[in-house]
């Protein structure tokens, strides 16, 4: 078997993955990444098809967020295009932008046709943000129900809680600590070339600094010695390859962690928490071409009529790059009432497509079905619900850390989560393990 050693080695270049990675080499440490799929990014990337450019998963992207920060201070370029206004609402038939400051008042007054209602709300959050944090066991729906039954302000609240989960699904209190964690994050729009292009731009600057990655190159196992991780054993070009590594950083999720790594490895009440936290949530995608854009707004346009809120994202107006000339992306969605059952696929497609057919006007006339794309189990939109995550990085073995959107810090979601993370990680490996270059300099 050939082998290979590093200081670090990283499983899988999704968010999670590929800012370890950056991390790692901008602290020294000879790096390894290691992706099973022929590009980086996982479910923050894009595919080409048809000669469009479509997501894998996260089409809204921070530009001022901590990804896009340390992407640049890696050297990659990270170029993302904010709509103006960021935000825009259709609310029975009316337009209305959401204005940077009192923005969350002004839709909530819109939605309910009340400020009276919109303002007793507020008031309340204002006192969860502040003064009196919700009980954990409390759902958002509870807490809300306590001061209004107001469908407009539901449907906001369904806007504000965009993961996926519902508002019954996602304690309070970890929603009141997004609002603070995201608070200093303002700028959001689309990759004009897709995320696969910051992807590759990150992957290359982590190249440039000396570290290495190993694309189609699937994970078979983490080697464990004594309860310490001790490297990996990764597939190349049909070999099998071992590497030694002085600390090993999951991206696969900790359900994937513990398969590689193998049950015996860890203790009965983590396997307990891994399974009780492994709440893949799931969501149907349908991506039409179109000959019209839905509307002239170019970012994301949310819809509300017949008491429905629709997310219409118009990526090809602000980036007309994502599309052959002349044409549009259009998509459509179908969420499960419940992210706790089992998810019917074809029955989202279905659902999609003819919630589409029937919102989007003239549709058989402009609109032909691109692509169907269902997210779950292994490529959900989240790992976990919010709230009900592992809470540690850190597994019972020793030099084995999980990174991405199984393991969200209290309050952190979605590609700006799996960033944290990685932060986290860096600030136990920083006390623990010096670069090996630093440790040779040390020894002479
Ligand atoms: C439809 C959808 C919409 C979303 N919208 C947004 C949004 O607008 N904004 C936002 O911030 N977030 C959004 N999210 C959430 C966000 O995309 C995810 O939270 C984030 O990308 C997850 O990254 P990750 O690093 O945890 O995992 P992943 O991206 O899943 O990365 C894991 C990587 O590990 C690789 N891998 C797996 N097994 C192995 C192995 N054995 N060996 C080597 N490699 C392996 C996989 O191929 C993959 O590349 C959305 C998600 C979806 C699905």
């Amino acid at each position: 078997m050939e082998r290979a050693s590093y200081d670090v080695v990283i499983l899988g270049s999704g968010c999670g993955g590929i800012s370890a990675a950056a991390m790692a080499v901008n602290s020294g440490y000879r790096t390894l990444l290691v992706e099973r799929q022929s590009f980086l990014g996982g479910r923050c990337s894009s595919v080409y098809y048809k000669d469009f450019i479509i997501p894998t998963g996260a089409p809204w992207l921070g530009d001022d967020g901590p990804l896009a920060k340390l992407a640049r201070e890696t050297g990659g370029n990270w170029e993302i295009r904010c709509p103006e206004p960021p935000q825009m609402f259709n609310i029975d038939g009316k337009d209305e932008a959401m204005p940077a400051k009192g923005g969350l008042m002004h839709i909530m007054s819109k939605a309910a046709g009340s400020e009276e209602e919109a303002r007793k709300v507020m008031n309340a959050m204002r006192r969860a943000l502040t003064w009196e944090e919700p009980s954990p066991l409390m759902s958002i729906w509870d807490w809300l129900h306590q001061y209004t039954s107001n469908p407009g302000i539901e449907m906001v609240f369904e806007w504000t809680a965009m993961h996926g989960t519902h508002l019954w699904e996602w304690p309070v209190s970890d929603f009141f600590k997004f609002f603070i964690v995201n608070m200093p994050f303002r700028r959001f729009g689309f990759a004009p070339h897709g995320a696969i292009a910051l992807m590759k731009s990150l992957g290359e600057a982590i190249e440039a600094k000396g570290g290495d990655i190993w694309k189609n190159c699937p994970a078979t196992r983490i080697k464990v010695e004594g309860g310490t991780a001790t490297g990996v054993v990764v597939e190349r070009d049909g070999e099998l390859v071992e590497v030694e590594a002085k600390a090993v950083i999951s991206n696969v999720g900790p359900k994937g962690t513990v398969t590689l790594a193998g049950r015996e490895s860890f203790d009965s009440s983590y396997l307990r928490e891994v399974t009780e936290s492994y709440r893949p949530i799931a969501t149907t995608i349908v991506w039409f071409e179109s000959k019209k854009p839905y509307h002239e707004y170019p970012g994301w346009y949310n819809v509300v009529k017949d008491g429905k809120l629709r997310p219409v994202f118009h990526m090809t107006n602000l980036c007309p790059e994502l599309a052959p000339p002349g044409k549009h992306l259009l998509s459509g969605g179908y969420r499960p009432d419940s992210c706790a059952l089992p998810y019917d696929a074809s029955k989202g497609v279905e659902m999609a497509i003819w919630d589409a057919r029937n919102f989007f006007p003239d549709f058989d006339k402009n609109c032909k079905l691109l692509l169907a794309q269902t997210f779950w189990k292994d490529w959900p939109v989240q790992r976990s619900w919010p709230g009900y995550s592992l809470r540690t990085h850190k597994t019972p073995v020793e030099m084995l850390y999980n990174v991405g959107d199984g393991v969200l810090p209290e309050g952190w979601s979605g590609t700006h989560a799996c960033v944290e993370d990685s932060r986290r990680v860096m600030e136990d490996l920083a006390m623990r393990l010096k670069p090996a270059a630093a440790e040779a300099k040390s020894q002479a």
